[in-house]
């Protein structure tokens, strides 16, 4: 913004810039109130074992939709809740959400076995986060280890206590997951010192898997990775057979895509996955015992 401003100098006050700062007032003062209002909805997207397509959990994610604004993607709204502060509230109502639908569906049949959630460097760094976390889990009834709390490498590399924050929530018995894994620079003897549970390999490696050679050394390179430190690997943004047959080439198990599910609303993932275990069951009442 300061760029934008040094370039244009205040002499021209362009029409474009005064709109793109009354347009983001906008979103501030309707996201404000975007909670109370209830425009903030949860989308889960399925992460599944590749060679079973078995459900191995879900991630949430946040979505808003404002009747001035349509749909805004989560690119754009939390940088901006962020900035606001806004972010806190927003981030325990989907923690508080996420968990909760967790019990819903099982109540309704529906066994997932974990539930991933985002968690911005605000939350993060406040340094209450296991307490509250914990305080969610009461309240709702949720196992801790059903529970994974994703932060990006860079979250941690640029939290000055992260070590003594993620101890913390391991403690409490909840996962963590490394989110975009690859993209950010941790240091590999940093996250050795890291009770994590689980790296999520970012989409940008998955996407050209198969006809570049670079990315391909890459998810190699995190799978061994994650094999020697025994820690859990999930690729992220697989979307096609020939990336889900390169990873289970490779020893990656485990995927998160378009291909094996969009984010969907609580009541679709319920009636695709809910279907899927259903004909499980059925093709195995199928066979005979042993076949
Ligand atoms: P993320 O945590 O890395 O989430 C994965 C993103 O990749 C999601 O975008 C998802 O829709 C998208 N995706 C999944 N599979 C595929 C695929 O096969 N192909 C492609 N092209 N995309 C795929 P979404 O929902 O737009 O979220 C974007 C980012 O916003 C998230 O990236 C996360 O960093 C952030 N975010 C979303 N919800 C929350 C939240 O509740 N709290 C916080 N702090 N951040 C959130
Ligand atoms: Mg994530
Ligand atoms: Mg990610
Ligand atoms: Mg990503």
């Amino acid at each position: 913004q300061a760029k934008a401003r040094g370039r244009n100098g205040y002499r021209f006050y362009a029409p474009s810039m005064s709109g793109d700062g009354a347009l983001r007032l906008r979103l501030e003062s309707l996201l404000r109130r975007s909670i109370e209002k209830n425009e903030i909805r949860l989308a889960f997207q399925p992460q599944v074992e590749i060679d079973s397509k078995r459900l191995i959990g879900v991630e949430a994610l946040v979505r808003w939709h404002n009747a001035e604004l349509g749909e805004v993607p989560p690119a754009r709204l939390i940088p901006v809740a962020e900035d606001t502060g806004f972010i806190n509230q927003l981030g325990n109502w989907v923690l508080v959400e996420a968990c909760r639908q967790m019990v819903r569906w099982e109540q309704e049949g529906l066994y997932v076995p974990k539930i991933a959630v985002n968690l911005s460097v605000r939350q993060f760094e406040r340094g209450c986060i296991a307490a509250l976390v914990a305080d969610v889990l009461r309240e709702t009834g949720l196992e801790p280890r059903r529970l994974q709390l994703e932060v990006t490498e860079s979250v941690i590399m640029h939290t000055s206590d992260a070590l003594a924050l993620v101890n913390d929530l391991h403690a409490i018995g909840v996962g963590l997951a490394i989110d975009d894994f690859g993209t950010g620079y941790s240091s590999l003897a940093y996250l050795k010192q890291l009770p994590v549970e689980t790296l999520k390999i970012d989409r940008s490696f998955i996407k050209d898997i198969a006809a570049d050679a670079d990315d391909e050394a890459i998810v190699v390179a995190i799978t061994q990775l994650g094999k020697s430190m025994n820690l859990s690997v999930i690729a992220e943004g697989v979307e096609n057979e020939e990336q889900a047959a390169f990873l289970l080439r490779h020893g990656c198990n485990r995927a998160q895509g378009y291909l094996y599910g969009r984010p969907v609303p609580a009541a679709e993932l319920l009636k695709q996955w809910r279907q899927m275990a259903d004909e499980v069951e059925r093709s195995a009442q199928a066979e005979p015992a042993g076949a």
